[in-house]
């Protein structure tokens, strides 16, 4: 068995993949139309061309507004689950979602369509979700202590977690530290996006001041020796996107050698590293490919391959029994 056809045998466990960023494009320009949203183009190969970043996020804000009523959250929801199964054969996901970014909805409307897509997408095609309720760093900290009051108000065992996303420089963490101490008081799980293009230090500041237990992306602490020190020795896992980092660094771009970007030195280090797609239909990745690519690039053998994909069911929240029955299936599959 080559390492390619194991990689497609493993069922998988993603930790960092939004639902805004994994609309497949057929559903996403339907849903376009019937909200009069104008898209730069209606051919489902070409929809999320973006050439830089700015136009990537001004895609993404298209794709908040497409799902825009409960109907189509469900929709979008349950389509991006079925695209992960059939693309990367997904088994369970822990899924971001953004609430202030659909204006059009209350948090708990948001809620209870996810869980419908997520219950439906589960009985047809066996693939599990959990999600995470995303601050957006670009919005005020009073708009993220809303938030977090509004998923204390509207309890979920589906909503397990707190996080933050979008643009480090404007929203640096220590600006969330009252939401992400509220969440913590009330036992929400808490991740933040940082050091994808900030800087190290907001790693530490997740860490120390927001109580975070994951980090996502994290890649410009191995610029700085004293933060990834401190990373290394605190354990905490870090979900990681092995294109997004490549896009990120210049590797498509400035010929940079994959081999030796933020992630790539993660992994090396032996720290608890996942693998995610972070946006998978608005870029060209998945899960299958996230292993292969990593695994070629870094030359992984089968059990360090397998270990990838172990160390996502160890940084997932599920609960322990959940935690086994994923443990027993990537067993059985790697045999
Ligand atoms: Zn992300």
């Amino acid at each position: 068995m080559s390492i390619d056809d194991l990689i497609a045998r493993l069922p998988k466990v993603e930790l960092h993949c939004h639902l805004e960023g994994s609309v497949p494009a057929p559903t996403f320009i339907e849903l376009a139309a019937g909200h009069g949203i104008e898209l730069k183009t209606t051919d489902p190969e070409h929809v999320y061309d973006f050439f830089s970043f700015l136009e990537f996020l001004d895609l993404y804000y298209q794709v908040c507004d497409a799902l825009a009523t409960p109907a189509d959250i469900e929709r979008g929801v349950y389509d991006s689950l079925v695209h992960g199964k059939a693309t990367g054969n997904l088994r369970y996901r822990e899924m971001f979602f953004s609430p202030t970014n659909h204006s059009q909805v209350s948090y708990g409307q948001m809620v209870d369509a996810m869980v419908s897509g997520i219950k439906a997408a589960e009985a047809d095609h066996g693939v599990s979700c959990r999600l995470i309720a995303d601050i957006n760093r670009r919005q005020s900290p009073q708009v993220a202590v809303q938030l977090v009051e509004a998923m204390i108000a509207h309890p979920s065992e589906y909503v397990i977690g707190l996080g933050i996303d979008d643009d480090e420089a404007t929203g640096p963490p220590e600006m969330f530290v009252d939401a992400f101490t509220l969440a913590g008081r009330h036992g929400i799980r808490r991740t933040a996006h940082a050091g994808e293009l900030g800087v190290a230090a907001n790693v530490r500041t997740s860490l120390e001041l927001l109580g975070c237990e994951r980090i996502d992306h994290g890649y410009a602490m191995t610029r700085d020796p004293e933060v990834f020190a401190f990373a290394r020795d605190s354990g905490v896992h870090f979900t990681g996107c092995w294109f997004v980092n490549n896009f990120h660094e210049g590797v498509f771009t400035e010929g940079v050698d994959p081999a030796t970007t933020g992630l790539a030195q993660m992994i090396r280090a032996g720290l608890p590293v996942s693998l995610s797609t972070d946006d998978p239909t608005m870029i060209p990745t998945d899960l299958n490919a996230e292993y292969a690519s990593v695994a070629a690039t870094l030359g992984l053998d089968e059990a360090a391959v397998v270990g990838l994909a172990r160390a996502a069911i160890d940084g997932s929240w599920a609960d322990d029994s959940t935690k086994a029955t994923l443990r027993a299936e990537l067993d059985a599959a790697a045999r």
